[in-house]
């Protein structure tokens, strides 16, 4: 079944491109700039760049790329653990069954209906619904209607929740279908099978195979989009991306649908994780720059989703590479939001390296002169799937998400944001109206912003 994954070939491709000239990569890059995506072969020349010059030029192929396609917004989540308990012992990961400090709590309906009070108190209306693997599927269902249910003091609920749990069966995938879901996430951690076997020593997620197929059954059983990723830092970040660009081949050929978003977390400490206090291949900072812009050539149509993991300063940098997605304002252990925790390493998945609030966070996206963008309008319209590849995969998706970024903007801006805030969003969406070039939609978006102003919420293109 998984023959998508040729380790062998992998390994042959990055022999072979070791040595490619200043001009074939040039030509490579100027290929990416048609929004096609790129062969195996052109993305490991990609990936074995090392002088500075070159690197630039990727850097600002990426940066267009992304522009092209997305335009200028950054669309903002939250994460929301409901359970930090674990049956598997990943050896990176502070919820491994082998930590036996780690304080373990499952919360409650009504706990889970305060987390999302507080986040959406935030100005979110996206949420990343996550727990350890722990036969609790009945209740995942009951948190995600928890979820959907809350109103915060201005009226706003979450309008779109993404999930990421374990890899689930094809009943579990029809069930999940009555509860309406955005994307459903997992990272396969390592492509590399042996690497694999050895972080996960036990617990149902040492199969690699069960993990490997699960965006196989998730789009079988009709759920539209799916996201996939690699841990990095446990193999070879070369091999990640090749191995990723091969499942996202595989899911494009095989459902016409690829990855709706591809995930790249590198490996942060976390209590009790051997695996992440000495990272078996850790990625320098130089490199995790690298791999991101090759992504976004090698897979325009793909969201990249960064988080809190890393740092302020090198998110700010990232963002320039073809990250469209971010989180903000996160918290990574169970009831998080509404406890300040007294030793965070006895309940957080992992540190964190972003601790800005989402407030914070936001000033600094739009001082930076990115559009931060609380948008779930495909979501919302049913533009999922193969009807959001379409658009997307043409560059045509951006015509969308800008005027979409901006209703959302104000409303954020309107109901949640301090004065100085205040002043740059408008600011900034007076000077990204000009960017509407449809007078039509131009037309409509000032319309949209008037009715935000006077109230109405929840205006989507
Ligand atoms: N428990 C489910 C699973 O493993 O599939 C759901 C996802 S888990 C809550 C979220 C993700 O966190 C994991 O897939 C893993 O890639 C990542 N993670 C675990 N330990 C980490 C660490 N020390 N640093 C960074 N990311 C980590
Ligand atoms: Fe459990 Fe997921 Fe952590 Fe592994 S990564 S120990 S499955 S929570």
């Amino acid at each position: 079944m998984n023959q998508f994954i040729d380790e062998e070939i992998i390994h042959q491709i990055l022999k072979q491109t070791k040595e490619v000239s200043k001009k074939e990569i040039n030509n490579i890059l100027d290929k990416a700039l048609l929004l096609k995506g790129l062969e195996l072969k052109e993305v490991a020349a990609l990936l074995n760049i090392s002088d500075k010059e070159t690197l630039d030029r990727l850097f600002q192929t990426a940066f267009k790329i992304k522009e092209n396609i997305y335009g200028n917004r950054l669309v903002l989540f939250a994460p929301l653990y409901t359970s930090n308990h674990c049956s598997n012992n990943c050896l990176y990961c502070g919820f491994r069954t082998d930590n036996k400090n780690m304080k373990r709590r499952s919360l409650n309906l009504d706990e889970i209906k305060e987390e999302t009070k507080i986040i959406l108190e935030q100005g979110h209306k996206r949420i990343l619904m996550l727990m350890g693997e722990d036969g609790e599927f009945d209740y995942f269902l009951k948190a995600i209607e928890a979820v959907y249910s809350v109103k915060d003091s201005k009226g706003n609920s979450i309008r779109r929740i993404n999930i990421e749990i374990a890899p689930l069966d094809k009943e579990e995938f029809q069930k999940l279908k009555n509860v309406k879901i955005g994307t459903y996430t997992v990272f396969q951690e390592t492509y590399h099978r042996e690497t694999y076997k050895k972080m996960h020593p036990s617990g149902k997620k040492s199969d690699y195979d069960w993990r490997l197929n699960v965006m196989d059954r998730a789009l079988k059983n009709k759920i539209n989009d799916v996201g996939i990723g690699a841990l990095f830092g446990l193999y070879n970040y070369k091999f990640e991306v090749l191995a990723l660009l091969q499942h996202a081949n595989h899911l494009n050929k095989t459902y016409g649908i690829g990855p709706h978003t591809i995930s790249i977390p590198r490996i942060e400490p976390a209590q009790n994780a051997p695996a992440s206090i000495t990272i078996p291949n850790p990625v320098s900072d130089e490199d995790f720059k690298k791999l991101v812009a090759v992504l976004r050539l090698a897979v325009p149509y793909t969201g990249i989703i960064l988080s809190t993991r890393e740092s302020a300063e090198i998110r700010k940098e990232i963002f320039n590479l073809g990250i469209s997605q971010i989180s903000a304002g996160s918290k990574t252990n169970p009831g998080g939001y509404k406890e300040a925790i007294i030793n965070p390493e006895d309940e957080e998945q992992f540190t964190l390296n972003d601790t800005r609030t989402t407030g914070e966070i936001i000033k600094s996206v739009i001082k930076q002169g990115f559009i931060p963008s609380f948008c779930t309008g495909c979501y919302r319209l049913g533009r999922v799937g193969k009807d959001f590849m379409d658009l997307a995969k043409p560059g045509l998706i951006k015509l969308r998400c800008l005027p979409n970024a901006l209703t959302t903007l104000k409303e954020y801006l309107e109901d949640y944001a301090d004065e100085e805030t205040k002043k740059a969003g408008e600011e900034l969406i007076q000077r990204e109206l000009d960017n509407i070039l449809d007078k039509d939609r131009r037309d409509k978006t000032i319309e949209y912003l008037e009715k935000i102003k006077n109230k109405e919420r929840d205006l989507y293109f």
